[in-house]
């Protein structure tokens, strides 16, 4: 007998087949360089935790006092009785930090892409989006309905060229990835400033992956290319070097004012609780004292990436802490990473949709809390398993 639920065990063997099933592994520890994942100590290789934050003892102490004074729940959304002095403390930290007028804290960078999107543009508009931008931000082009057009991967040209051809739209609206979260690289923001004031188009960038990572001490990276006051919002997260959970929105007072009016997150969606709040405020104090942390996670990636190519693994066009270490077929990126779970890594595979369907790999993030004999261990055991596995020849 047939069923209207039938749909589901054939879609889930078809995506098992194809080795895209997700395994969703289980962590019963603090975040750190390691982990337990499914009771096993293993090295951890795959956290966006850059800085060390989400289980750090300021960030933790901050938070307990936050819930003595303030309590768990945020009981409303920002705009009725959601928002806290802690919030705006942040938020004007965060605009001192970053250097912008002002700031505007979400509950994820996910809700903040949806706000500023679904905020700055509408259906008589067109948006410009980077072809390997982040799902958060197609899903913000979709709650605006403004028509969008992909530009190729980091092309200021062929974005030149999509922004002559469209003229009859009331705004243009321009947004990349800062870090592209896939592969590591960096948008050629200049150029992009540049094509977009061509064309008196809004410039947006998401700094996800650049946020307590590039610029001056985690500034991001309209401050890693200098680019202060040239780029009309900055969209972040402060779910990971922030090591906590959020996200943000930066810019002049009356761009940041408008997306406070206007995005539906904030509107119809409760407050991040107090206790979160603090931990970030604690995070970006840090960040405003010393650049040590964002240092070492420089390091580190010098360290393992220089490693990784002596070893012969093609690292894709990786600038920064995140390092896709590109394997090809799903199937053998997927064997790649059981294979260094048993030997006491955990790296993620990451195969379609999230990249392209032959363009799988292990993805592993750096983070400043990581030794140089963790980072060495890592680089055996891959060497070890590239071989075993013919990645390496
Ligand atoms: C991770 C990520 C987000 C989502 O951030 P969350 O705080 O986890 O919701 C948005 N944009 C980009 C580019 C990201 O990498």
């Amino acid at each position: 007998m047939s069923s209207k639920l039938d749909f589901i065990p054939k879609e889930l063997t078809s995506l098992k087949e194809q080795g895209l099933l997700v395994n969703i592994r289980v962590i019963d520890s603090p975040q750190g360089a390691w982990l337990t994942v499914d009771g096993k100590k293993v090295l951890n290789l795959c956290s966006n935790n850059y800085l060390g934050f989400a289980n750090h003892d300021v960030l933790k102490r901050r938070a307990q006092k936050a819930i003595e004074a303030f309590g768990v729940g945020p009981a409303a959304v920002r705009t009725i009785a959601g928002t806290l002095t802690l919030h705006r403390e942040l938020e004007s930290r965060l605009a001192h930090f970053k250097g912008v007028e002002a700031a505007l804290t979400f509950q994820s960078g996910f809700c903040a892409n949806l706000a500023a999107l679904g905020s700055l543009s509408g259906p008589e508009d067109v948006i410009f989006s980077d072809e390997l931008n982040h799902a958060s931000i197609i899903d913000g082009c979709r709650l605006s309905r403004a028509k969008v057009v992909r530009y190729a991967h980091c092309d200021p040209q062929d974005l030149r060229e999509k922004l002559r051809s469209e003229t009859s739209a009331r705004r243009r609206l321009v947004i990349s990835d800062g870090v592209f979260s896939m592969d590591g690289d960096i948008a050629p923001l200049p150029e992009i400033v540049a094509v977009g004031t061509e064309f008196d188009a809004l410039v947006l960038v998401d700094d996800a992956h650049g946020e307590g990572v590039l610029g001056q001490a985690g500034r991001g990276i309209v401050d890693h290319f200098q680019l202060h006051g040239k780029v009309d919002l900055e969209i972040g997260t402060l779910s990971k070097a922030f090591g906590v959970v959020g996200g943000l929105v930066a810019g002049s007072r009356q761009v940041v004012e408008y997306v406070q009016q206007k995005g539906r997150p904030l509107l119809f969606s409760s407050a991040v609780p107090p206790a979160d709040a603090a931990a970030c405020l604690a995070a970006v104090e840090i960040l405003e004292k010393s650049g040590d942390l964002v240092e070492r996670l420089w390091a580190n990636t010098r360290r393992f990436k220089e490693g990784m190519r002596a070893l012969g693994f093609d690292l894709g066009r990786s600038e920064t802490p995140i390092t896709p270490v590109m394997i090809g077929d799903a199937k053998l990126a997927g064997a790649f990473s059981r294979k260094l779970f048993e030997e006491g890594i955990f790296a993620m595979s990451i195969g379609y949709p999230t990249v392209a369907r032959d363009k799988a790999r292990i993805r592993v993030m750096i983070s400043a809390t990581h030794s140089d004999r963790d980072l060495d261990f890592a680089l055996e055991i891959f060497g070890r398993v590239g071989h075993e596995l013919a990645v390496l020849h």
